[in-house]
């Protein structure tokens, strides 16, 4: 007698459906990349009850005949694949699996309109059972989804908040919807409308932007850099967040490959290191990137619901990723996210209820200019009329030993100090490691360090590098180095708790440590131990001279945490505090 059986049909969809469908915005994607593969220009989502009870995606593509339209609910039935050859897949579908896989768990009814036949058909599967009639729709298809996970309703415990699945699915929307921007999307929920996002027939990539400033919103576009960039047979192009505009979670990071959008944990890793060192290790940029490999050099069909790829040769991707987005970040110049100007505006502006309000944000008690700061030191009133036009103005005073305030012909900027001097100390240390021409001082007087036995050993092993980066390191006694050249940038150095850092980074990185993979960390940690501390004060002359470095310094709007080392306030905007327009 046979022990083993073949499942029947509609287990196998179901098996099926537990990979491809977890949650409604799954089956969502499912359907809107079939609309976006069928040539639609128009895309209308309607959702209800979190998708539980409803997904109906009405699409204006190409539309299916009778025969198609009994064929599409069959296993392993696609229209996408022609000669047979996986490798060279132009539609976002090729499976065959998710229509018969989301009707064996859901109620699912597709009616569709045959140009050609001037006709059209309705299909439904309403429990389990198949139903077949004419259909009054006139143009494309109309697919719905009612009562998901019916079937399997072990599923619907997995479900959240019909608040969390639909934002799950407005992200699939935001995805596709980026990819394309030659198609109108429009999305409503329980009745009630989401949004329009009408395409744009822009050929060049300025369509993209269009349709980014739709979904990422219009501040996303003025505190990010375009990227674009062609080698080694890879394109990548989009825009990537300044290091400012940071958030606790990767979310905002839209990754594409071939347009397909994906989340692939080496491009996630690439990214993150190209911000290395611009921005704290728990924060994560905002990005949207989109990277064309040649078919031949990436397997898509490694993820049931395709949202990973496999590449031949991911050392090639991570590299143009890494040195793509960091050329551009470097060009992005002194622009920091406009979210943080904004955000200040919102906390300083207060209306008459506020004032009267012992909660105010706005305490007038926090505001005041210490007695350090000076509009006389120095000053000199020509030399500021001249500074006044730099990008970051000329310096008026010194707030808490901490703070620089300027002036420049737009308005005011408020500059943290520290964290500028730090920035400038990272990228001349980095620059000068680069391009091998650091600047050293003597030490008239060297050094004697005394380390621990694994520190000592680490930096002894990584002396001829550190030679480069502008520390001259000799081994002294058992356990003990003496410095006796250090970069000239750095002043007044605590060199014991610089070099037991520097050591503990080596350390934290493993056997294969490789400097210039570690640079921004091991910069960031010299310029961490020397920098203008917060509560210094300063010399007017020594604020501009401040200012002027910073103009001139790559990345100098954030610290090497990713948090802005200025702010600027134009007049408008204090116009606006003041209620005078
Ligand atoms: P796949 O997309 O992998 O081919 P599906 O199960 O999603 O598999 O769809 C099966 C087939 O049904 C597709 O290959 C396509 O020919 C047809 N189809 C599905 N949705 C549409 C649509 N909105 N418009 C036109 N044809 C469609
Ligand atoms: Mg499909």
């Amino acid at each position: 007698m046979n022990n083993i059986k073949k499942l029947p049909d509609n287990l196998i969809n179901q098996i099926a459906a537990g990979e491809v469908i977890e949650r409604p915005s799954s089956a969502l994607k499912e359907l809107v990349e079939n609309s976006i593969d069928a040539d639609a220009s128009e895309i209308s989502i309607y959702l209800t009850n979190g998708g539980k009870d409803l997904i109906e995606v009405i699409d204006n593509g190409k539309g299916m005949n009778l025969q198609d339209l009994n064929m599409c609910l069959e296993r392993h039935a696609t229209s996408k694949i022609n000669d047979g050859d996986l490798m060279h897949i132009n539609s976002l579908g090729f499976r065959g699996e998710a229509l018969p896989s989301i009707g064996s768990i859901a109620n699912l009814c597709i009616e569709s309109f045959d140009k050609l036949k001037n006709e059209a058909w309705k299909i439904s599967i309403i429990d389990k059972k198949k139903n077949v009639e004419p259909s009054i729709i006139r143009f494309g298809t109309k697919v719905t989804i009612t009562n998901l996970f019916l079937k399997v309703p072990a599923r619907l415990k997995f479900m959240k908040t019909n608040g969390t699945e639909i934002r799950y699915c407005k992200e699939v929307i935001k995805h596709l919807a980026m990819s394309h921007p030659k198609i109108t999307f429009n999305l409503t929920v329980d009745g009630k409308k989401i949004f329009y996002w009408e395409k744009s027939d822009i050929a060049s990539f300025e369509g993209t932007k269009k349709r980014l400033s739709q979904v990422m919103g219009e501040d996303f576009i003025h505190s990010s850099v375009s990227v674009a960039i062609e080698r080694d047979g890879l394109i990548l192009a989009g825009m990537v967040g300044m290091p400012t505009l940071n958030r606790n979670t990767g979310r905002e990071q839209y990754l594409f490959v071939n347009n397909r959008p994906v989340r692939d944990r080496n491009l996630i890793g690439a990214l993150r290191g190209a911000y290395k060192g611009l921005i704290e290790n728990n924060r994560f940029p905002v990005a949207v990137l989109f990277l064309d490999v040649i078919s031949d050099d990436v397997d898509i069909n490694v993820h049931p619901a395709k949202a990973e790829v496999r590449f031949r040769d991911s050392a090639k991707v991570r590299s143009i990723i890494v040195s793509g987005v960091r050329k551009s970040l470097e060009s992005a110049g002194l622009n920091t996210a406009t979210e943080i100007s904004n955000a200040l505006i919102d906390r300083m502006s207060f209306n008459t209820k506020d004032i009267n309000e012992p909660s105010s944000n706005l305490n007038l008690k926090n505001i005041n200019i210490s007695p350090s700061s000076r509009f006389t030191d120095n000053f000199d009133n020509d030399s500021f009329d001249q500074q006044r036009t730099y990008p970051l103005g000329s310096a008026i005073a010194q707030a808490h030993g901490t703070y620089i305030i300027s002036e420049n012909e737009n308005g005011l900027l408020l500059i943290d100090q520290h964290a500028a001097h730090e920035r400038i100390v990272l990228e001349k240390i980095r620059s000068g490691f680069l391009n091998s021409n650091i600047q050293k001082q003597i030490l008239l007087i060297p050094e004697v360090v005394e380390l621990s036995e694994d520190h000592f050993e680490v930096i002894i092993d990584q002396k001829d590098n550190l030679i480069k980066l502008g520390l001259l390191i000799e081994e002294f006694d058992k356990n003990t180095i003496i410095i006796r050249e250090h970069p000239a940038i750095l002043d007044k150095v605590d060199f014991h708790i610089l070099v037991k850092d520097i050591a503990e980074e080596i350390i934290n990185f493993g056997s294969e440590f490789i400097l210039s993979e570690r640079l921004d960390n091991i910069c960031g940690n010299m310029a961490c131990h020397s920098s203008v501390r917060a509560g210094r004060l300063l010399l007017t002359s020594e604020m501009n001279a401040l200012l002027r470095e910073m103009e001139a310094t790559p990345n100098s709007s954030q610290c090497n945490h990713g948090r802005p080392t200025f702010i600027k306030l134009s007049v408008k905007d204090i116009e606006k505090l003041f209620g005078r327009t």
